[in-house]
C-alpha cells in the first residue's frame, strides 16, 4: 500500500476557494489523522462519493469521522454509511465502465452541454484547438444509441469554478497543486444533491506534458485526451477494459475513437438516438468528412490515411482497424490505406464505404468505394502527399497511399507472402485483396506487450 493509500481519519473539513488557476474553484480541505496519530491538512479539488463523503454546497467533502484514503479518494467506512447512488440500477450487471466521481449525469434540460475554451487556449494547438475540442465533443454525441449532446461555445476569459460554465483549461505555466500530480488531464465535476451534474471543468496539463495534434514522438495526442476527459465530463469514470478510451492509461491515437465499452457507458447514462454525423452536419473549417468522421487533411492512422503494415498502423481509425490493400478496377494492388472494422453480419459502413473481407481469416473492413479520393489525404500529385507529411506515400487515384511494395508486418499481422495476388476486382473502381490472417506472430505480440508496458509507464497518471 503506497503511503497515500493509507487510511486516515477526517477530523475537520471545510471548503475554501483555491489559489492561482483555481482561484474560484472550491477546494476540499480536510484535516486528517493517520494511524500513528499524526495530523496534517489535505487539499483536493473535486472529491469522491458516496461512502465517507457528503455534499456541501454541491461540493463533495469527506465528513468528520470518516476513514478515507490519504489522497481523499473513496474508502469504505466502518459504519457502512452510503449516500444515494443514482447508478445502482444501471451498474447492477458487471460492466467495465464506471460512473464518474462524483457520480452524476446532466439533466435533459442541460443538453446540449455547453463548453468553452478558456483563454488564452493552447499555444501548442493554436487555432486548431477549437476544432479539436469540437471533434472530441461530436465523438460522444454521434454514438448511435445516446441522447448525449454537447456544443462548443467558442472561447471565453473564464477560470475553473463551480459556476455553471464548463471550461476547458490548458494549464501551461503551472499545474495546480490540488490537481492530480503529473496527470495529463483532470476533469472536476460539481453535482447537485439529486445526482445531476451542474458544472464540469476540464483541466489539461500542458505544463508537464507536450500536447500535439498527432501524438507522434514524445508528444501526447491532444484529441485523444480531450475525448477521454469529455467522457469524464459527461459522467463516466475509468473503465476496467484496457481497450476502452475511458481506460485510465493509453497511448498513441487509440483514445480518439470510442470502443464498445465506452459506447455502452454513454448509452446507459443517456439512452436515445445519436447525433447526425458528417456530411449531414458540417465539419469545422479546415476539416474533411471521411467515413462519417471529421479529419484534418493529412491526418495519419485514421480512415483513408496512407499506412504501412506495422503494429498500431491505424489505431486512430478505431478498434479492429487495419491497413488494407486498395485494388484497382483492373485488379492491380495500388497502395495501402487505413480502414475501420465492420461486421459482414451487420454492415454499418458510412456512405462511400462497403464492408468486405480483407484477410483470409475473415477480418472485415469498411473498404472505400472510391479508393479514398475524398479521404483524409486527397492529392493531385505525389508532391501533395509530401506536403501533407506523408513522406513515403504516393498519389494514386487522387488519394495518398503507402506504396503496396512496403515490406513486413500488418498491424500486428504477418505479411509472409508478397502482396496477395488474385484480388476480386470491384465494379466501382476499387476493391480489396484478401490478405494474410490477422493472427499476430509471437514477435508482434511481444512488441505489443512491450508497447503497452511503455505506454503504461508513460501515461499511468492519466485520468
Ligand atoms: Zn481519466
Amino acid at each position: 500500500m503506497a503511503f497515500d493509500d493509507a487510511p486516515v481519519t477526517v477530523i475537520e473539513t471545510r471548503v475554501e476557494l483555491g489559489r492561482g488557476a483555481l482561484a474560484r474553484e472550491p477546494i476540499t480541505v480536510a484535516r486528517v489523522r493517520d494511524e500513528r496519530g499524526r495530523t496534517r491538512e489535505l487539499r483536493t479539488v473535486g472529491g469522491s462519493t458516496p461512502r465517507g463523503f457528503v455534499r456541501l454546497a454541491g461540493h463533495v467533502v469527506p465528513f468528520v469521522g470518516a476513514v478515507v484514503r490519504a489522497d481523499l479518494l473513496d474508502l469504505p467506512t466502518r459504519d457502512g454509511v452510503r449516500a444515494p447512488a443514482p447508478w445502482t440500477d444501471l451498474t447492477r450487471d458487471v460492466r467495465a465502465w464506471t460512473p464518474s466521481t462524483p457520480a452524476g449525469t446532466w439533466p435533459a434540460a442541460a443538453l446540449p452541454v455547453r463548453f468553452v475554451l478558456a483563454t488564452p487556449g493552447s499555444s501548442a494547438l493554436g487555432a486548431s484547438a477549437l476544432a479539436e475540442i469540437d471533434v472530441a465533443l461530436r465523438t460522444w454525441a454521434e454514438v448511435p444509441c445516446t441522447a448525449f449532446r454537447a456544443t462548443l461555445a467558442g472561447t471565453a476569459a473564464v477560470g475553473a469554478a463551480d459556476d455553471g460554465t464548463n471550461a476547458i483549461v490548458f494549464h501551461e505555466s503551472s499545474w495546480p497543486a490540488e490537481l492530480e500530480p503529473g496527470a495529463l488531464g483532470q476533469t472536476v465535476l460539481h453535482v447537485d444533491g439529486s445526482g445531476k451534474l451542474r458544472d464540469a471543468d476540464v483541466h489539461i496539463n500542458a505544463f508537464e506534458h507536450r500536447f500535439a495534434l498527432t501524438g507522434e514522438g514524445v508528444t501526447v495526442d491532444a484529441r485523444g485526451v480531450l475525448v477521454h476527459e469529455i467522457g469524464h465530463a459527461l459522467g463516466l469514470g475509468h473503465s476496467a477494459s484496457p481497450l476502452a478510451t475511458m481506460a485510465p492509461s493509453g497511448a498513441g491515437l487509440a483514445w480518439r475513437t470510442l470502443e464498445p465499452d465506452d459506447v455502452a457507458g454513454v448509452c446507459a447514462l443517456y439512452p436515445g438516438a445519436g447525433a447526425a454525423r458528417c456530411p449531414a452536419t458540417a465539419c469545422p473549417d479546415g476539416y474533411r468528412c471521411v467515413g462519417g468522421a471529421c479529419l484534418r487533411p493529412g491526418e495519419v492512422r485514421s480512415v483513408c490515411s496512407p499506412c504501412a503494415r506495422e503494429v498500431d498502423a491505424c489505431d486512430g481509425a478505431g478498434e479492429g482497424a487495419r491497413c488494407i490493400d486498395v485494388v484497382s478496377a483492373r485488379g492491380d494492388m495500388t497502395g495501402r490505406v487505413c480502414a475501420s472494422a465492420c461486421a459482414q453480419a451487420e454492415p454499418r459502413c458510412p456512405s462511400g464505404f462497403s464492408c468486405k473481407p480483407t484477410t483470409a481469416a475473415g477480418d472485415d473492413q469498411c473498404v472505400p468505394d472510391d479508393a479514398c479520393r475524398a479521404g483524409a489525404s486527397p492529392c493531385g500529385t505525389t508532391e501533395d502527399c509530401r506536403r501533407l507529411g506523408h513522406a513515403t506515400a504516393t498519389c494514386i487515384d487522387g488519394a495518398c497511399m503507402e506504396p503496396a511494395a512496403t515490406p513486413a508486418g500488418d498491424g500486428g499481422a504477418p505479411d509472409a507472402s508478397a502482396p496477395a495476388p488474385s484480388p476480386a476486382p470491384a465494379d466501382d473502381g476499387c476493391g480489396v485483396a484478401p490478405g494474410p490472417s490477422r493472427a499476430p506472430p509471437l514477435a508482434a505480440l511481444l512488441a505489443v506487450a512491450l508497447a503497452l508496458t511503455l505506454a503504461r509507464t508513460r501515461y499511468h497518471r492519466r485520468r
